[in-house]
């Protein structure tokens, strides 16, 4: 697989990727980020379908469906709408600046007596469903899979994107719009592509810096929860997780002081990457 002129081919003399155009788009940019979401719909054609409808006012770089086929509907230079409202840390409106790739999956399943259902009443069968619980839920819900080649072309392709473009991050709809968006979910291993492909394993740290004149660090993700610490402008902190707009994080005290480990919660609005 390459990237030609913005676009997915199989190799550099021959065959393309399957490229569907869509009216839902915009101008260039330049991709920063890559977001992953599922489709939550009945299968990888309709979402192609309705992606190519006017009316739907949204889109998609790249959909997955679950036999590892891709279709590209936007260049990889031009303005997808796939975030919609979003941020994290201090950016928002990521239509603006990344790569929207669709995985074809229902998403969120209903459970009735021991059988799953997703939104539009389709039975899956229970071969297919994950229980785990949402970063952003207090309890265990249920997912549809992923397929392995679903799993496996999504990161050659996020690979290849890291490889030709200023990629900082991959994130999850749900990551950029918690409060509105479950996408990908727990079934999708977003963790183990941002170690593997980002680099969080090794000793990369993602850090943020406080861009407010003071922020609190809480215990908890909301101002319910007590401060800890306040922390100056420009303080640096090392992202860990987020939560529904708040990121846990370590607080990167001065080296000498002989003081505990220092963690907690803050509002992502207050930060910015270094
Ligand atoms: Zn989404």
């Amino acid at each position: 697989m390459i990237i030609l002129k913005d676009k997915l081919g199989k190799t550099i003399s021959g065959e393309s990727i399957n490229f569907v155009d869509t009216p839902n788009k915009d101008g260039m940019m330049i991709p920063e980020y890559i977001i992953i979401h599922f489709t939550a719909g009945r299968g990888a054609e309709s979402s192609i379908n309705w992606f190519q409808d006017p009316t739907a006012k949204a889109s998609a770089h790249i959909i997955i469906d679950r036999d590892g086929r891709i279709t590209q509907m936007v260049e990889f230079n031009k303005k997808a709408w796939h975030a919609g409202r979003s941020r994290w840390a201090d950016r928002s409106g990521f239509n603006n600046f990344s790569i929207g790739i669709e995985l074809e999956n229902p998403g969120k399943l209903n459970k009735v007596n021991d059988r799953f259902y997703a939104w539009f009443e389709k039975e899956y069968s229970k071969d297919v469903v994950v229980e785990a619980k949402h970063k952003h839920d207090s309890e265990v819900s249920y997912w549809h899979n992923f397929t392995e080649k679903q799993i496996d072309c999504c990161f050659r392709v996020c690979k290849l994107l890291m490889e030709t473009y200023q990629i900082k991050d991959i994130l999850g709809h749900d990551d950029i719009a918690p409060f509105r968006k479950n996408d990908p979910g727990p079934a999708f291993p977003i963790e183990n592509f941002r170690a593997k492909l980002v680099g969080r394993e090794d000793d990369t740290a993602d850090i943020y810096k406080v861009n407010a004149n003071y922020v609190n660090v809480r215990k908890g993700p909301s101002t319910e929860f007590d401060s800890i610490i306040q922390l100056k402008k420009d303080t640096e902190v090392e992202f860990i997780k987020s939560k529904l707009g708040w990121f846990y994080v370590y607080v990167l005290l001065k080296p000498g002081k002989d003081e505990e480990p220092l963690y907690g919660w803050i509002n992502s609005d207050m930060l910015k990457k270094n």
